[in-house]
């Protein structure tokens, strides 16, 4: 099995060294990740200006010949696969980001993006993320989680497009208390932008309490509070299927004659 491993935190990022060596000897892994950290950097791509690509060899508990680029994660997985692998691969992985991706997070970040664009260009695809802790992730520990669940969907068989998004909680001491399959939380960001100072004509605005709102009782974000690895899938197609024969029904205005 061909694997593509990226993230945004950063090619030198702890959590993709620790993904590395717990899914290196599920398949010919390759890392193109970016440069530099990327974290919610959503799915933005570069449209502008060149895309550097240098070879990196990496240190870690499993060191790597990986391809750093200078640009977004969704970049990273674009051009490895339009350009940089020599084969399709049969699965994108992303993270371990530090810090969970759940809930409207989802929108925002870069670890999901990466996943997200396997998925768009049909190669299933799964993205990892840490919670916070108080005290520092123990990112080879998660891995472990991580690469338990990717075997269990690996088994279960993943079909082109099937975008994963698996979260590991807060654990200070003692274990996850088990997996759940769980809804994304739609619950709103409760941040604010908190004016910094004042210079020279000039306001600074900080964001302030990037946390989730009150979560619904059966989530990705509620599950991960309360212990449990979270699996949720995602979908590409973010049409409102349910919406569309009410849209539908309204008369629209016939535009190929003249208009008010
Ligand atoms: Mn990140």
């Amino acid at each position: 099995m061909r694997i593509l491993l990226s993230n945004d935190d950063g090619i030198l990022a702890p959590g993709l060294a620790a993904l590395y060596e717990a899914v290196r000897d599920l398949g010919d892994v390759t890392v193109v990740a970016p440069d530099s950290p990327q974290s919610a950097a959503g799915h933005s791509i570069t449209i502008t200006g060149p895309l550097v690509v240098r070879n990196l060899h990496v240190q870690g508990p499993a060191p790597f010949d990986g391809l750093s680029v200078a640009g977004r994660p969704a970049d990273c997985v674009r051009l490895a696969i339009f350009n940089l692998l020599d084969h399709k691969p049969d699965l994108v992985l992303s993270g371990i980001n530090a810090g969970a991706n759940c809930g409207i997070h989802v929108f925002y970040s870069g670890t999901v993006a990466a996943a997200a664009e396997g998925a768009l260009l049909g190669v299933p695809a799964v993205a990892f993320s840490s919670a916070l802790t108080s005290e520092e992730i123990d990112f080879r520990r998660d891995a472990r989680y991580c690469r338990a669940v990717l075997r269990q969907l690996i088994d279960r068989g993943l079909s082109p497009g099937d975008l994963i998004n698996v979260n590991v909680p807060a654990i200070d001491h003692g274990r996850p208390k088990g997996v759940r399959v769980v809804p994304q939380s739609t619950a709103e960001l409760r941040d604010k932008y908190v004016k910094a100072r004042q210079e020279g004509g000039r306001t600074y605005y900080e964001i302030a309490d990037y946390n989730l709102g009150t979560h619904h009782a059966e989530s990705d974000a509620s599950a991960l509070t309360e212990g449990y690895v979270t699996v949720t899938p995602l979908k590409i197609d973010r049409t409102d299927h349910d919406d569309l024969p009410r849209l539908d029904e309204i008369t629209w205005p016939d535009l190929t004659g003249e208009t008010d």
